[in-house]
This record gives structure tokens, sequence and C-alpha cells, in this order.
């Protein structure tokens, strides 16, 4: 039985649309503690929040943008919530996924406390996976618009700027307990005359935000980061290899 915690938000406001997706995020920040004071805090100053995210010379009262997640899941598993799924919260940024840019609007947002890059990617303890699968399996009970499709990370929707919940976020556990996709009969790949066009169409198809201009641009390599740190997190090049395209191929297929 899933235990809540309530720790009210007040950063929030109203949804535009219908809930359609959720969005995994780690806090990349030195504790829970600290991150639920963030997601909290309805005037965030950068004095408040030290970290290798500001330079030292940052003016401590210096306004920091105000952020929330519905949930916040810690270490031992404890879930916090923070914002009602109903509410918009504001977790996502500027991002997009499936064309559309307003994500806030249309997602729940889970934020999963874990240091992240910024503090040497600590592996994320089992309890903890199990309580962020509990909890997807709790909210596609309550939204039939979501299923295992429809979970995508902040770096998913955000190549550019993000790379959480990052690559040691254990998604193919996920995807076992039947909360998140996976490639599933992956094949070899044969040589293309038009490898960039090909992997575009195919991270467009999956939802990223590419545009098929056919050339290798940094928005497309950031795309395939983005793809490889979630089903091939061993190797972050950002080239279309054979790999890569492989599992690509495969799981465009499957949700197209
Ligand atoms: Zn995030």
């Amino acid at each position: 039985m899933t235990r809540y915690i309530e720790r009210p938000s007040p950063n929030f406001d109203a949804r535009t649309r219908p809930i359609d997706l959720v969005v995994l995020h780690y806090t990349g920040m030195q504790d829970a503690e600290i991150a639920l004071a963030r997601l909290t805090d309805p005037a965030p100053v950068a004095g408040s929040y030290p970290g290798p995210w500001q330079s030292d010379d940052a003016a401590a009262d210096a306004p920091l943008p105000k952020v929330s997640a519905h949930y916040v899941v810690d270490e031992s598993g404890q879930i916090f919530t923070l914002v009602p799924e109903e509410h918009r919260a504001w977790h996502a940024g500027s991002s997009a996924w499936d064309g559309e840019a307003d994500v806030n609007a249309r997602s729940i947002g889970i934020e999963i406390v874990n240091g992240g890059h910024d503090f040497d990617l600590p592996d994320f303890p089992d309890v903890q996976i199990k309580a962020v699968i509990g909890l997807l399996r709790d909210i596609f009970e309550r939204w039939p618009t979501l299923n295992p499709k429809r979970v995508v990370a902040h770096s998913d929707i955000a190549p550019e700027r993000k790379a959480d919940p990052g690559e040691k976020f254990p998604w193919a556990k996920l995807a076992e307990a039947g909360v998140s996709i996976w490639p599933k009969n992956v094949t070899e790949v044969q040589p293309s005359e038009d490898p960039v066009t090909e992997v575009q169409q195919q991270l467009a198809r999956i939802g990223y935000e590419v545009k098929q201009s056919g050339v290798m641009d940094n928005v497309t390599r950031a795309a395939l980061i983005a793809f490889q740190r979630r089903f091939r997190p061993s190797d972050l090049s950002g080239a279309a290899d054979d790999e890569t395209r492989a599992l690509l191929r495969a799981l465009s297929h499957q949700l197209g």
C-alpha cells in the first residue's frame, strides 16, 4: 500500500489541456528536504539553494523561477503529494512532445529524489523504483488517457536543456513492470541512403521535437542522446549508429 504524505506547493495554475503524459525527473539537489523546500517555495531566491548550478557570486536575493511537481518520491520510497493532479504544476519548463509545447498543461510531473549529474549520478535504490512503479500504476488507474507509452523523461521533452532522470535511471525495470516502453523485436539494420532523415522521422514519430531536415543538426543530435539515455545508456554518442538505428526503428514501429 502506497503511503502519501501531503506537502502542498502553492506553485500551480489551471490546466488548459486534458492530461495525457507523465514526465519523470530527478531532483538534482543535495537531498529530499532541500528539493521539497525548493518545489514548495512561493518566492525562491538563489541564496537559499546554493549548489553547483549557480556561480558563487550569484546575489543571495536573486529570484529563482517558481517550480513544483505533482509528486516527489524520496530514496526510501516515501511519496509526497505537492500539487493535485487536476492542476497544472510547473516542472517541464521550455519543452515539447508530439508537436505541442505546453507540456505542463497536459502532464503529471514526478520528481524522483536523486543528486543526478551534479552529484556523480548516485544509484536509484530499488525501494524508490518500486514506489515510482506503484505510483505510475495508481496514476494509470485514475486517468484512462495514461499508459506506459505516455511516460517520458524530462530529457525527452527538452533534450537540449535537460538530462534527467539520467542514464542511471532504470527504464528497463519500469518496462518489465509494465509501466514504461522498451524496444521489442529489435533486428539488424541495413545501410541506409539517408540515415539522418530516417532517424529524424523515427524520433518525430516517437514524439521528439525534431525537424526532418536531412542534416545532423544540434537538435537531432540532442534528441538522439535523449533516446540513448533511455534505451542505450552505455553509449551516449548522439550518433545514428547501427544499434541506435535498430532500437529506434523497433520502438517507432511499436508506437506508430
Ligand atoms: Zn527535470
